[in-house]
């Protein structure tokens, strides 16, 4: 399977950091996947995936299960300015 070269941007090439895992590191590789992307879809047909709209959805996730991890939180302090990087659409599960 080839992976797209994501990793190498902002690590050992100039541009911005899309990405701290090698290909097929990730969560969302792991068979089932311990991760996904979400956009929330609005009456309208239109998508959503702001920074705020994530965050009162990443709240649901976390009461749902405390095992989920969002992106826009990784070290799980309640703090959302204090990340390396944001993904604001992607939850994980730990382990
Ligand atoms: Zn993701």
């Amino acid at each position: 399977m080839a992976h797209l070269p994501v990793f190498p941007a902002g690590a050992s090439e100039a541009g911005r950091i899309v990405t701290y895992q090698k290909a097929g590191t990730s969560n969302h590789n792991k068979l089932p996947s311990w991760a996904l992307d979400v956009a929330l879809l609005q009456p309208d047909g239109s998508v959503k995936w702001d920074a705020g709209a994530l965050l009162l959805f990443s709240r649901l996730m976390l009461a749902a299960n405390a095992r989920v991890v969002w992106g826009g939180d990784w070290d799980h302090d309640g703090c959302t300015d204090d990340q390396q990087l944001h993904d604001w659409p992607h939850f994980e599960l730990t382990g």
